[in-house]
């Protein structure tokens, strides 16, 4: 989410980086990755450089899939694992560009993905990619996760943002009173950017945060009366790609019932420290993004426990991996009270949910250390799809949660 990230960031010294930790003790490697752990750098690999900066970063975007690659490659996995994967365009982003979903498994519980809502956050649709690889090939063990689960993932949900390699969207308040006339006159929503904002000018390219732009009420209509809202208040569903993906949770909800699951991937700040302040933290957890009692008109069985359950099954696979470059984690500040969040808005619709949240931004990395980034979100995405599948998340204690190092702000 990262409201403050800019994309030239202070350097760190070298001493916060060699004084990383292990992240906790956790359960045993699942059987789905154990290919990867034979494979899995030794520990200290994270090159201790002035990562914090830009100094040693890869300035451009080239390396990251591109919209026009990951079309391509989605419909590549397709031809190649006929029958198991199922890709579907399920809407078009403000500047045309296809948003697709890509679906794999008959299990009766429905997990779903998406990556780079903010289109500056990447490292979720590379993820996202390596594990429909994974999830879709012809092993045991990725036939009995197909059994359990199906696997809904929309990498790259905000195409826009995602090719100018920025946080919001591309889209003016004209275009929605176009799209919705009832809002003449109404003052655009308080997350409209038109001004510079972590290097980026949106004041000859306006644009939304999309992540802003969800409402728990799954019927929500755009009314005059509710511009320009606020942080603390619901969205809007007034651009194309919080659409699109409303309307396919909607209709998983339909087909199965519930959506069990929801996870968003996005990218934080740089250079957090763990909270003895001697770990640069890798990635920070959550499953809480709402205060519910303030929302309850909005509750359609809201499961905290639950999101706690699904946090803990990525954080124990994660610290599973022991001395490894996928730690330090922490928790992701526990007060914040978004409902305009497709976490918030479909977590007060009954689904587990779980943010992500990888250090640094796209411009910040070199390929050893990005490739590191894609694998621990990697790693954590599988944990909780197995836990789900198996049934094991339900037997996490939720109150573990609470002992997950909290992240020093
Ligand atoms: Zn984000």
């Amino acid at each position: 989410m990262s409201d403050g990230m800019t994309k030239h960031n202070r350097t760190t010294s070298t001493r916060a980086l060699t004084g990383r930790k292990l992240a906790g003790v956790g359960l045993a490697v699942t059987a789905l990755m154990a290919p990867a752990v034979a494979l899995a750098p030794p520990a200290a690999a994270q090159p201790a450089v002035a990562n914090c900066g830009t100094s040693t970063g890869d300035t451009g975007t080239s390396a990251w899939t591109s919209h026009a690659e990951l079309g391509k490659e989605l419909q590549r996995l397709e031809s190649q694992r006929s029958g198991v994967l199922d890709v579907t365009r399920i809407g078009t982003s403000n500047r045309g560009r296809d948003i697709w979903a890509a679906r794999t498994g008959t299990g009766p519980k429905v997990v779903l993905v998406t990556s780079e809502i903010h289109g500056n956050e990447k490292t979720g649709t590379e993820a996202v990619l390596s594990l429909l690889r994974t999830a879709t090939a012809d092993t045991p063990a990725a036939r009995r996760l197909r059994s359990q689960v199906t696997l809904v993932a929309v990498p790259k949900m905000n195409p826009d943002a995602a090719e100018l390699d920025r946080r919001g969207n591309d889209r003016t308040w004209a275009e929605v009173v176009a799209d919705f006339p009832q809002l003449a006159g109404a003052r655009p929503s308080w997350n409209y950017y038109t001004r510079p904002q972590q290097g980026d000018d949106y004041s000859t390219r306006p644009g939304f945060d999309v992540n802003r732009d969800y409402h728990p009420d799954l019927n929500y209509v755009p009314r005059a009366a509710d511009f320009p809202g606020s942080s603390a208040g619901p969205g809007w569903y007034i651009n194309p790609e919080s659409q699109a993906v409303r309307d396919l949770y909607k209709s998983l909800k339909a087909e199965f019932g519930a959506v069990d699951s929801y996870i968003d991937l996005h990218h934080q700040a740089p250079c957090y420290l763990d909270e003895n302040g001697d770990a640069l933290v890798t990635m920070s957890l959550s499953g809480k993004f709402v205060d519910v009692d303030k929302h309850q008109q909005y509750n359609r069985g809201y499961r905290l426990d639950y999101s706690k359950q699904l946090t803990l099954a990525a954080y124990d696979t994660l610290s599973g991996y022991g001395q490894s470059p996928f730690g330090s984690l922490t928790l992701y500040p526990q007060d914040i009270d978004l409902p305009g969040t497709g976490l918030g808005a479909f977590a007060l619709n009954g689904s587990g949910t779980v943010l992500f949240e990888v250090r640094g931004q796209t411009q910040t990395w070199g390929a050893r250390q990005r490739g590191q980034l894609v694998k621990t979100v990697e790693h954590g995405l599988t944990g909780i799809i197995e836990a789900v599948g198996s049934g094991a998340a339900h037997q996490i204690d939720p109150d573990r949660y609470d002992d997950i190092p909290e992240t020093a702000r």
